[in-house]
């Protein structure tokens, strides 16, 4: 027979779902003052005019992005994020706290190409870390010849994951 303590245990041992841990980035983007939505408005255009111009981070996806991406707290397809972010470094921020919750943010960095999201693989948390070590090493001006094959690298597995351009 199960007890109340071991069915406490089943849920404390029970792995987060991919909407739970959305929901953890999301809180982590506000407290870092980012207005950060989930299933925000219907579409881009009325979720910036909710928001308006004033806050200067700014991300949202909107209710055809979780219908399209999210099924019963599963990711399901890449989640599309639109973003208005005011510099790399709170872009960075932004990488890093999806991150932390088990995302991979496909994204070239501009303000013009949403985010898109996938689940992190192992394969990604590499790439990732070879994004940091490139943008680290590209800080003293000097371009180390493995920059060239990391920055290869993290195109080819990004295409292979399918970025919509
Ligand atoms: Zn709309």
């Amino acid at each position: 027979m199960t007890t109340t303590s071991t069915n406490l245990k089943a849920v404390i041992a029970q792995p987060k779902s991919d909407k739970e841990r959305l929901n953890a980035a999301f809180k982590q983007l506000r407290a870092h003052k980012f207005v950060a939505k989930q299933n925000f408005l219907c579409c881009q255009t009325c979720g910036w005019a909710e928001i308006g111009a004033e806050p200067k981070d700014a991300l949202f996806y909107h209710r055809q992005d979780t219908e399209h991406a999210l099924k019963d707290g599963k990711l399901v397809s890449k989640l599309y994020i639109a973003h208005r972010i005011s510099s790399e470094g709170r872009g960075l921020l932004v990488r890093a706290i999806f991150a932390d919750n088990g995302f991979y943010a496909i994204w070239d960095g501009s303000d013009s190409s949403r985010i898109a999201l996938v689940n992190m693989t192992p394969e990604l948390k590499a790439i990732s870390m070879l994004r940091t070590a490139d943008r680290v090493c590209s800080k003293d001006g000097h371009e180390w010849g493995w920059q060239l094959q990391a920055r290869e690298l993290i195109k080819n597995a990004e295409k292979s994951i399918g970025v919509r351009s």
